[in-house]
């Protein structure tokens, strides 16, 4: 044995890891101890408030307002007003500039804002930095980009706008959700009243100081908050003439049911069951990372997320003993540690959903597996969860959990893949991972899902389409396909060549 083989050898093993906090500064943002409504580019003054908290502390943040249907009511007056006197009217070249404008703001302001969605949501500050913040700014610069070249994306029609746009967004992307509803709206000529969720108020309402630095006329962009009753009010205010919401499908079809028969347009983007799919010729060690952003992207707060795993038989044990390997490594605690993967659960109401479906998934005889890991004792917390042993009929394979919860299935064949699936309510997103190109087309055909990703897994870009079938909704957002829901393109003359 060589001196350096000795050496090696007798090289302590490290048994456990730890890691020093690398926490955010958390003084880049500055909280008022209480908000109003933004409306007509002023801020009022509201007539009864709630408190809004850290989810990882519990630690109250800031009183928002929570919007009455007198305040609603004045908001989309705003809105309607903005839109009859000016916006619509105005170039759209000068529209592109102020998204152009807020697009940059945003950049300038990324730390700040990442720091300020990572308290109020609970999210690690990595993702908030790396992926929320970078991706809304990306968003107003890809429909600023459009709103001059709206009779090219449309030939042969003429796009209008349709006049005001009412917005409720959830609190799983509250900025980014945000981006991907007043951009094209904006750029396509709409005026909006947006609702953020009740949990995730803050960075909305940071957004309305952009919207000043940017001289955006008054009125074009109003933001009440409040809780479901405001989004209720919302959908009910007779002057809105489209509605975008994003959240569970229960409010989504009650939001259905309210409109039907009014004429006004709607686009709902709902819940999911996806599938992440790992064929036997797959590069495991790859997949195994994309199983890990799938569903522990986030929290699991993700519509699209890979809840459900389905793993070709010859290739289940390996795969999971991978994956509880991999689990063992991700680290869950502070969302502004910068170390942290896992952050906080978003409210006591989404980590008592979790709970009680993890209880279901046991009683009905999956078995858990949960990495051993110490968990805050303020705030709502959850482990990263696996389940195995999961059988198709379990409420843990059919019900969106919203939570790192993963649900592991097996198949033989290409076949019983599809069919398990799309054995689902749901149809927002799926993943494939194999070496083989064909064999992705062709399930890329069968698969009723809006995105299919391959070898891949939970990638946004402002260019692509995002959407459902089924009870994941209907209408999409981003890319083109996501103007065209805030553009009157019917009653449009044909352009003379
Ligand atoms: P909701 O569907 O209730 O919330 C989404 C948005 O709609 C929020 O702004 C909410 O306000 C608002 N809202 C609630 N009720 C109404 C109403 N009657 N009319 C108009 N707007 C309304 O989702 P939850 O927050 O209650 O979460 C429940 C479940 O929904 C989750 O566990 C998850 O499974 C799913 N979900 C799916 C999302 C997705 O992206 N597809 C996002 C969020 C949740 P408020 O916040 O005040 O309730």
């Amino acid at each position: 044995m060589t001196e350096l083989e000795r050496k090696h050898e007798r090289a302590p093993v490290p048994s456990e890891w730890t890691y020093a906090s690398a926490p955010e500064a958390r003084d880049i943002v500055t909280l008022q101890e209480r908000y109003g409504h933004y409306v007509g580019g002023e801020w009022v003054e509201p007539r009864e408030t709630y408190t809004t908290i850290s989810p990882a502390s519990e630690e109250p943040l800031a009183e928002v307002g929570q919007a009455t249907p007198e305040e609603v009511t004045a908001a989309v007056a705003a809105a309607r007003d903005a839109f009859e006197n000016g916006w619509s009217d105005i170039s759209p070249a000068e529209r592109a500039k102020y998204l152009f404008r807020i697009a940059r703001i945003l950049q300038e302001r990324s730390r700040e804002f990442a720091v300020l969605e990572s308290l109020n949501g609970g999210k690690p500050i990595k993702e908030s930095r790396d992926v929320d913040l970078p991706l809304s700014a990306a968003h107003f610069f890809y429909y600023a980009g459009w709103a001059d070249k709206l009779e090219y994306a449309f030939p042969n029609r003429r796009p209008r706008p349709i006049g005001v746009a009412g917005q409720i967004i959830p609190w799983n992307f509250p900025l980014l959700m945000l981006a991907w509803k007043i951009a094209p709206a904006l750029a396509a000529g709409n005026t909006v009243v947006l609702k953020p969720a009740e949990t995730t108020p803050l960075s909305a309402l940071l957004f309305c100081d952009v919207l000043r630095q940017a001289e955006l006329p008054p009125g074009v962009v109003n933001i009440v908050t409040g809780d479901g009753r405001t989004g209720a009010e919302i959908v009910k205010a007779e002057s809105v003439d489209k509605i975008a919401f994003t959240g569970s499908t229960e409010v989504g079809k009650a939001i259905q049911r309210e409109l039907a028969g009014t004429g006004k347009k709607l686009t709902l983007e709902l819940g999911g069951k996806a599938a992440n799919i790992i064929f036997d010729d797959a590069a495991l060690d790859q997949a195994v990372e994309g199983i890990i952003n799938g569903i522990y992207f986030n929290q699991g707060h993700v519509c699209c997320a890979g809840s459900r795993l389905l793993v070709q038989e010859s290739i289940y044990e390996p795969v999971v003993e991978k994956l509880k390997r991999r689990l063992t490594t991700l680290r869950v605690g502070d969302p502004l540690d910068k170390n942290t993967d896992v952050g906080a659960i978003n409210s006591k109401q989404q980590l008592d959903k979790i709970q009680e479906l993890v209880a279901t998934g046991e009683e009905e005889g999956a078995e858990i597996y949960q990495p051993p890991c110490r968990l805050p004792e303020k705030g709502y917390w959850f482990a990263p969860t696996v389940f195995t042993n999961v059988a198709q009929s379990y409420r843990i394979a059919q019900e969106e959990i919203f939570g790192p919860v993963l649900s592991i299935l097996t198949f033989r064949t290409p076949e019983e893949a599809v069919e398990k699936a799309n054995n689902t309510p749901y149809g927002l997103s799926a993943g494939v991972w194999t070496e083989k190109g064909s064999r992705i087309l062709w399930m890329a055909e069968r698969l009723r899902a809006g995105v299919v990703w391959a070898n891949t897994y939970n990638r946004f870009d402002p260019s692509s389409p995002f959407g459902g079938y089924k009870e994941s909704g209907f209408g999409r957002e981003g890319g083109r396909h996501g103007l065209e829901p805030y553009l009157d393109l019917d009653g449009s003359q044909a352009l003379s060549p």
